[in-house]
């Protein structure tokens, strides 16, 4: 039956033992099926792909149990910088912040850039200029601070290492990235991703989040796409617009680009993708141990995973 409309999240993809202990598990796979069910319900009574991805990493964004908002990771100064961006499928139009640190939705921010800016990518001070400018939530810097987060940062800091916040030998309390790629019954696709970045990152430094075409991308003639992993990699790929060319130039389906890009162009154990095809397939693919994702469309299909 022809898909009407359908929803892809991630929560962030690393190195995941399986030993987790069971409850850890269900408060992760929990949260996800909570998350994905509240988008479902937002594309099943009419809402659009882009104030679903967007209300969807919100709620993300929200949970102390993911990187990105609150429960985003330190940095090497023991802050936390924010960075996130959405886009439009249909137009292309897209909007992105980095390194902010008193914004509590940092994509509801890279919307307004989007929307109410002639710019595409704002950074920092000036993001947050332009955050008050445009009447949007603040919240002190502390509001952010997690307990597994902080000690995940000291962990690392003593060793002089940066590292996704869901690796080996970190706390598997605490979880990725978050991401979310929808399209809606109007046939528009859409793409948000959002995080705090990796745990011990240089300040300043960027990945590929923010990036339009590395960590996120949306164009209505393909798919929309949301990366987690090793930033680095994912730019250096540019991994989402990547996706996108290889269904619109070598006419692969939306599985068989995910599947090429992860075992042939990103490095191994790197991280991974989440996408969704104008006719409303969905399809995932990681090179490291685990993602935390889920999926669901207007037939319904609903799943919650962390592992293959
Ligand atoms: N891609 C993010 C970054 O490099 C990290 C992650 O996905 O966990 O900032």
């Amino acid at each position: 039956m022809k898909i009407k409309y359908s929803i892809v999240i991630h929560g962030g993809a690393g190195a995941i033992p399986k030993n987790v202990p069971e409850k850890d598990k269900k408060i992760y796979l929990d949260a996800l099926e909570h998350i994905l069910k509240f988008g479902n319900d937002l594309l099943s009574s009419g809402r659009t792909a882009l104030d679903t991805a967007e209300l969807v990493v919100r709620r993300f964004e929200d949970s102390p149990l993911f990187n990105a908002g609150k429960g985003a990771v330190f940095n090497s100064e023991g802050r936390n910088e924010l960075d996130a961006s959405v886009m439009d499928g249909r137009d292309r139009s897209c909007g992105a912040v980095t390194c902010v640190t008193r914004i509590k939705n940092p994509v509801t921010l890279a919307r307004i850039v989007m929307e109410k800016s002639s710019h595409i990518l704002l950074n920092g001070q000036g993001a947050e200029t332009f955050a008050k400018e445009n009447g949007m939530k603040f919240v002190r810097s502390s509001y952010f601070f997690t307990q597994k987060r902080y000690d995940q940062w000291l962990k690392l800091k003593e060793k002089n290492q940066t590292a996704l916040d869901h690796s080996s030998g970190l706390t598997n309390s605490a979880k990725g990235t978050v991401g979310c790629v929808v399209k809606d019954s109007y046939g528009d696709l859409a793409a948000a991703t959002s995080t705090g970045g990796m745990t011990n990152k240089k300040y300043g430094r960027i990945g590929d989040t923010p990036i339009i075409g590395a960590g996120n991308f949306a164009d209505n003639s393909t798919c929309a796409v949301s990366c987690t992993g090793t930033g680095e990699e994912f730019m250096r790929t540019v991994a989402a617009y990547e996706i996108h060319a290889l269904i619109k130039y070598k006419k692969l389906n939306l599985q068989q680009a995910l599947d090429h890009f992860t075992s042939t162009v990103l490095k191994a154990d790197t991280g991974g993708l989440i996408a969704v095809d104008r006719k409303g397939n969905h399809a995932y693919s990681f090179n490291s141990k685990g993602m935390y994702r889920g999926a669901a469309d207007s037939n319904g299909f609903f799943e919650v995973k962390i592992w293959e």
